[in-house]
């Protein structure tokens, strides 16, 4: 999704979404904000977007959104029950020695629209269709899904074919994401049925009992919601 272009642009207009990590204490202060009651009845956790299913129009509408401040002073939105899984995804992986941070998380369908006009005048119409997705169709408008990105010895990973050449770390953060309601949304040698090549780094909250069902199955989300 936007990492396929990231790697080549990674400057001006999108520098905005792709920096990574977040400074904690904005978490109990957003958290206080927001009443979880509140926030289980309004989202549709199962909300389903591929390239075939568009988000429902009235799911922004309803969507809390906590902004969390990463490190660098940039901002992240994100839906506040996937953040505070998120949180706890991340410690249990530094327990593992494996440092991961938020690199892009909620994208607006309005914000996907600006990208769309402002990439077909620099780049056209074809590399659009190729590289960004279309307004409606990104799962990153639910707030529920995150891209990560490791830091190893002290070096920001971000780049699709290094996180990809991450097998051995990856191989130890995967198994982990159900236990907090997450699954591994485009897994590898499911790209006919995703109908997205293998993102290790993208993740989807869905809650811990689907999370744990569908990947206990060997499911993709695709034949889950069937
Ligand atoms: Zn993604």
């Amino acid at each position: 999704m936007v990492k396929s272009f990231k790697k080549k642009l990674l400057i001006g207009a999108l520098s905005a979404m792709v920096c990574c990590s977040f400074a904690y204490e904005a978490e109990a202060a957003n958290h206080a904000e927001v009443n979880p009651m509140a926030v289980s009845q309004n989202v549709d956790y199962l909300v389903f977007v591929n390239k075939t299913h568009k988000l429902p129009d009235d799911y922004e509408a309803k969507l809390p959104l906590i902004t969390v401040k990463n490190s660098f002073g940039r901002e992240f939105q994100i839906e506040p029950e996937t953040y505070r899984h998120f949180e706890q995804l991340r410690a249990a992986v530094k327990q593992k020695g494996i440092q991961i941070e938020l690199d892009s998380v909620y994208r607006s369908v309005a914000r996907q629209k600006e990208i769309v006009a402002e990439f077909t005048q620099k780049y056209g119409a074809d590399y659009v269709k190729q590289y960004v997705a279309v307004p409606g169709y990104s799962e990153h408008h639910t707030g529920l899904a995150v891209d990560i990105c490791l830091v190893v010895d002290g070096k920001i990973i971000d780049d699709n074919d290094e996180m990809i050449a991450q097998k051995e770390i990856f191989a130890q953060i995967h198994p982990l994401l159900a236990e907090y309601g997450f699954i591994l949304r485009y897994p590898q040698g499911r790209e006919n049925i995703t109908g997205y090549s293998y993102e290790p780094w993208h993740f989807r909250y869905v809650g811990i009992e689907t999370a744990k069902k569908i990947s206990g199955a060997g499911l993709v989300m695709e034949e889950y919601m069937k």
